[in-house]
């Protein structure tokens, strides 16, 4: 990887999958009749997602080039077996974007509308989407997401429906009523350095040997300082002193926020956790510089991982 990979010229950018520009019409959402007017725009657009995937074109038929698609309303309405689940995600410039999970269909492929793209991964096409649309499908997925693994009450186990746009699932039961909201799950993510050095690991999950990195779930009842200090002391066995907050990112897969930090460490001995890591070591800031030299694959450009790592090698610690 060139040197030149590593640099970050959207410092004062917000991280990928963030930005999405929607005025989300929060306190409108509730209105049935404000929301069937945005419905009935005739330039609405819905943004299908079909088993976590998302609707994508490609320009010129490069693979290089991928937009988000887009259908009607009209034609998300016909597709949803009579009972349409279109959810509100927002205005951006005028337009109501809205997104219906389409997962029910056999074969995409074979329905006119859908054949102007293909149904692909967001973290395949992810970074080299315009950022904006990129922030708009990780908002869809991480909606649809979340209806799709809450069609019941977790409190009496009834079915819950959509209200609000589908920024809420009410619970049927007379009884019950209780009322449900989407769920983001906190994780955080950590560059751990000492001086001119940090850690970097490749993690079990990840088929190819690409170095990121340290993560982990916020657990009840600690502080994100806390958690970042517990995640890398069970990951690597290093303590660390000073955690500072660096920046967060949305991350749909399937549906958490990654929050930032660069973690300072005040030991150096590295034990690896065998059942999250396959390897973990330092590296010097020259290595990561010519990581091409050295064989070295690091986290994706778009991913916050990536840029804790950038911002720390050119000492935006
Ligand atoms: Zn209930």
């Amino acid at each position: 990887m060139p040197a030149a990979a590593c640099e970050n010229p959207g410092m004062m950018q917000n991280n990928f999958y963030s930005g999405a520009g929607v005025d989300r019409a929060g306190p409108l959402r509730p209105d049935t009749d404000w929301v069937q007017s945005r419905v009935a725009s005739p330039d609405a657009r819905v943004l299908p997602i079909w088993r976590e995937k998302s609707l994508i074109t490609f320009a010129n038929g490069s693979q290089d080039e991928p937009r988000m698609a887009w259908i009607t309303v009209a034609e998300a309405m016909a597709l949803s077996n009579g009972k349409p689940n279109i959810i509100l995600l927002g205005e951006r410039d005028g337009t109501s974007f809205f997104a219906v999970d389409l997962s029910h269909l056999d074969n995409p492929a074979d329905v006119p509308v859908l054949a102007q793209g293909s149904f692909v991964g967001l973290r395949d096409v992810g970074g080299l989407l315009d950022r904006a649309d990129g922030a708009l499908l990780a908002y869809a997925k991480g909606l649809i997401h979340w209806h799709e693994r809450h069609p019941f009450c977790s409190r009496c186990g009834s079915p819950s429906e959509i209200r609000d746009a589908g920024h809420v699932r009410v619970c049927t039961n007379p009884a019950c009523k209780a009322s449900h909201f989407p769920r983001t799950d906190p994780a955080v993510i950590m560059l751990v350095y000492m001086g001119e050095r940090c850690v970097l690991a490749h993690n079990r999950r990840n088929p190819q040997k690409m170095y990121s990195t340290l993560a982990g779930f916020v657990e009840p009842g600690e502080s994100l300082e806390e958690a970042v200090a517990r995640e890398v002391e069970e990951e690597v066995g290093i303590r660390v002193g000073t955690v500072r907050y660096h920046s967060s990112q949305p991350w749909p897969f399937p549906g958490n926020i990654m929050l930032g930090f660069h973690a300072e460490a005040v030991s150096t001995d590295i034990v690896v956790q065998e059942s999250e890591l396959v390897e973990a070591r330092w590296f010097e800031k020259e290595e990561i510089l010519n990581a091409d030299k050295y064989g070295l694959r690091l986290s994706r450009p778009e991913s916050i991982s990536r840029r804790l790592i950038d911002d720390w090698m050119h000492n935006r610690v």
